[in-house]
Parts: structure tokens; C-alpha cells; sequence
């Protein structure tokens, strides 16, 4: 008997009829013989939708409070889909994340898996059940409180699960039919990968390919999980997220593995920085003290006349505030002349392990972005990935023109099945 674990996205369970069709399909995979765990994201957009109710009660919702807010609508979705599946026949149990086992370090709105002890799911399991596990949310141990592991974050429940569980399989049940060489909703063209290995995909997922959640990958990889990213609207194979692609048969790695773009990010300018040692130091660590994630960073040559140069460097949009607020507080002491704040960037990353060895890979996509009238603001590099900074408003066109230039482009148009791509 295989172990299966299923994890539904909040668009393949968005409303009654759509709990009804994925407790079929559950049902005809425990009918065909195998254990299922089921993890469940909340109905739709209603994570989205809770949200901005908290946000309309108070502007800055107390963590506590939000992550109790938010777990309910996960818990709406796994008792309704364990209605569903025992209407058909067959023995569910919903739980949630702590019932579950989820047990979690005490931060609320990202917190980490510490430890999982799925022991009522192995129960319901021995007695023929079918487990749905509430994706998203966990347990802390010290506080005693319910956590939630950030957005997008059923897909951690459902490797972790898979993991404690040592199940055969994750599978990733979404809107679209696996993994694509760039967003289908930006890029119709965009084509399915069969198989892509954890680094790129950990790479696209970090570049904003939120089709799987980073940490998700990162758990897989650790843990040896193999993910399966398909369609609940069909049963087409999806893709396979594999640790290694060795003994595949493929001559050559291809060069690209896929295009992803974020625009959540922001960028601070700290203008006519003294150009002395020591200044990016002090910077950094007072900018660390904000607890930002920083992504590219970018020092402008100095004007040997000025003695002055610009540092620039991203960060989500949702450390702007914090992270200007101890910079400006520490003005003088840095002593540089202002603070730029430019929320209106994207970025578009390109990511394959066979640029590696192919040196002209940047050539190539400065040059389709140059032709596409796209202005560069700016790049980084690691060693499978280029990224580059452009205006937000012409990053979906950025895309489009790179997937083309890379050779990307399917004959058939990629199809969206559900979902409303907030
Ligand atoms: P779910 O509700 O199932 O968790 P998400 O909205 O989180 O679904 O993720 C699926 C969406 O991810 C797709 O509808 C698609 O628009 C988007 N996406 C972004 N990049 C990619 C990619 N490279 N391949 C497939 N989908 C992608
Ligand atoms: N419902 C949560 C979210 O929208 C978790 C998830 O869907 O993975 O982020
Ligand atoms: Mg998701």
C-alpha cells in the first residue's frame, strides 16, 4: 500500500462544487488502494479576504490575533471537504494544525516547523480513514498559542507530513497543470516542465514563482520528499520536483529551466554616502536591525570630485517603512545627504543550472530586454540564476520578451483552470 499525501490549493476548493470534485478524487485514490493524507488551503481568496478585514478593523493587526484570525479558513475548507468524501462513502477525519502534530517556534505569521507528530493521522490512517490535515498552521509548544507558517504555507504542512509520515509521494494540486516555464497567466506561451530539480526550483521559487512556497523545497530537499505538482481539474502528470536529475536521459541540461518575477519588492537609495571604509558596514548593520530580508545591493562608483557615492538595495515592500524609519534615525551618525524610496520595481529572474558553463547568457537577455525598450536598473548574479531590476509597470512585457528570446515559447497555449491569480 503507498502512502499518499495531497495538498489543494485554495483554488481547487473555492467553492461547494469544487470540495465536491476533490473529495471524489480523493476517494478514488484511497479506492485504488492507497493510504491518503489530505493538507487543505483555504476556500479561494478567503486568506486574502480575512486579511484585509483585519486590515480594515486595525491597520496593524496584532500577530497574535491575526494568525487565529487567518487559521479559520482552513479550518472552514477540511471539515467541509471531510463532509464531503464521508457523504461518499468513505471514513475522514479533519484536523487541525495542532491536532495534527504542526509543532512550530513561537513566531506568529512565519513560523517554523520545529517538530511534527502526526500521531492521530497515523491512527486515522490504521483505521481506514482518510486524514485532511488544516495546511498553514501549526502549534507552539511554549506560549501554548496557534502559529501560521506564512503565506502559501500549505505546502509546507503537506511535505513536512509527507516527511514525518514517510509517505511515497507529495502531491501539489493546483490551478494549472504543473510547474511552467514562466507564469501561464503572464506568459501564455509558457511551457510545462516535466521534471525540474529542487535547485532551480528553489531558485524560481525565491524569485516569486509562488507555485510551490519556498520553504516548501527547501523541506523536500532536506528531506529526501518527492513533489508532484499537477492539476486537480484534470489528470494530466504535472511535473516532478526531483533532488537530482542524474540518470535522466537528456544529453545536455537545458540552459534555461524557467523565468520568474516578483513585485513585492522596493528599493531604498542612501544618497552621497561618505565614500570611506566602514560606511557600507554601518549601513547593513543598522538596516539588519529591521530584521529585512535584503536582496540585491548595488554601490554606485564614487565621483572622485564629491567624495560621495549611492548605495541601493531591495527589500519587500513590507520592511519599506521599518527600515527607512532606522536609517533616517541614524542620519547624521552615517552621515549621508537623503533616503530614496522607490516602490514601483520589479524584478524578473532567469534560472537554469546550464547557465553555469554558457557565457552568454547575460549578453542575450540584456540584449531582448535593450530591444524591448526595458530599461535595466539593475542585475545580480549566482551561479544558476541572473536577475534584474525594472520599472514594475513593464515587468510582465520583460518576461514575455526573455521567455522568447531563450526559446521558450510552446506551440500551445498554456491553460488556467481556476483561480483569480490574487
Ligand atoms: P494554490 O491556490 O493552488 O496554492 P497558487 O496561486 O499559490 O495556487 O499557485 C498557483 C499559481 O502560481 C498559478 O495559477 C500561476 O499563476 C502561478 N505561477 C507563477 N509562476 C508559475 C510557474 N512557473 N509555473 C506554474 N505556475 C506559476
Ligand atoms: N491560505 C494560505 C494562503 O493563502 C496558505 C496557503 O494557501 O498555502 O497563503
Ligand atoms: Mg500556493
Amino acid at each position: 500500500m503507498s502512502l499518499i499525501v495531497q495538498k489543494y490549493g485554495g483554488s481547487s476548493v473555492a467553492d461547494a462544487e469544487s470540495i465536491k470534485r476533490v473529495a471524489k478524487r480523493i476517494v478514488e485514490t484511497r479506492k485504488a488502494g492507497n493510504e491518503v493524507v489530505v493538507v487543505v488551503s483555504a476556500m479561494g481568496d478567503t486568506t486574502d479576504e480575512l486579511m484585509d478585514l483585519a486590515n480594515e478593523v486595525v491597520p496593524q493587526p496584532d500577530g497574535r490575533e491575526l494568525d487565529m484570525l487567518l487559521t479559520a479558513g482552513e479550518r472552514i475548507a477540511m471539515a467541509l471537504l471531510a463532509m464531503a468524501i464521508k457523504s461518499l462513502g468513505l471514513d475522514a477525519r479533519s484536523y487541525t494544525g495542532s491536532q495534527a502534530g504542526m509543532i512550530t517556534d513561537a513566531r506568529h505569521g512565519s513560523a517554523r516547523i520545529v517538530d511534527v507528530t502526526p500521531d492521530r493521522v497515523r491512527a486515522a490512517l490504521d483505521d481506514g480513514a482518510v486524514a485532511i490535515v488544516a495546511g498553514f498552521q501549526g502549534f507552539n509548544r511554549g506560549t501554548g498559542d496557534i502559529t501560521t507558517l506564512g503565506r502559501g504555507g500549505s505546502d509546507t504542512t503537506a511535505v513536512a507530513l509527507a516527511a514525518a509520515l514517510g509517505a511515497d509521494v507529495c502531491e501539489i494540486y493546483t490551478d494549472v497543470d504543473g510547474i511552467f516555464t514562466a507564469d501561464p497567466r503572464v506568459v501564455p506561451a509558457a511551457r510545462k516542465i516535466d521534471r525540474i530539480s529542487s535547485e532551480e526550483m528553489l531558485e524560481l521559487a525565491a524569485a516569486g514563482a509562488k507555485v510551490l512556497y519556498i520553504r516548501a523545497v527547501e523541506y523536500a530537499r532536506r528531506h529526501g520528499v518527492t513533489l508532484h505538482v499537477r492539476s486537480s481539474f484534470n489528470n494530466h502528470e504535472g511535473t516532478l520536483v526531483l533532488n537530482s536529475l542524474d540518470g535522466e536521459n537528456t544529453v545536455e541540461e537545458p540552459l534555461i529551466a524557467g523565468i520568474a518575477a516578483d513585485l513585492s519588492e522596493a528599493k531604498i537609495t542612501v544618497v552621497g554616502v561618505p565614500d570611506i571604509p566602514g560606511k557600507a558596514a554601518q549601513i547593513f548593520t543598522i538596516v539588519a536591525g529591521a530584521n529585512a530580508n535584503i536582496d540585491m545591493i548595488v554601490q554606485n562608483v564614487s565621483a572622485a570630485s564629491t567624495g560621495r557615492t549611492d548605495i541601493s538595495f531591495t527589500l519587500p515592500k513590507a520592511d519599506g517603512a521599518a527600515v527607512l524609519a532606522i536609517l533616517e534615525a541614524e542620519k547624521a551618525n552615517v552621515g549621508f545627504d537623503a533616503l530614496e524610496y522607490d516602490d514601483q520595481i520589479g524584478k524578473l529572474a532567469l534560472v537554469g543550472a546550464g547557465m553555469r558553463t554558457n557565457a552568454g547568457v547575460s549578453a542575450k537577455l540584456f540584449t531582448a530586454l535593450f530591444e524591448a525598450g526595458i530599461n535595466i536598473e539593475m542585475i545580480s548574479t549566482s551561479e544558476i540564476r541572473i536577475s534584474v531590476v525594472t520599472r514594475a509597470d513593464t515587468i510582465n512585457e520583460a518576461v514575455r520578451v526573455v521567455h522568447h528570446a531563450f526559446g521558450l515559447d510552446a506551440e500551445t497555449e498554456a491553460v488556467v483552470h481556476g483561480g483569480t491569480g490574487r
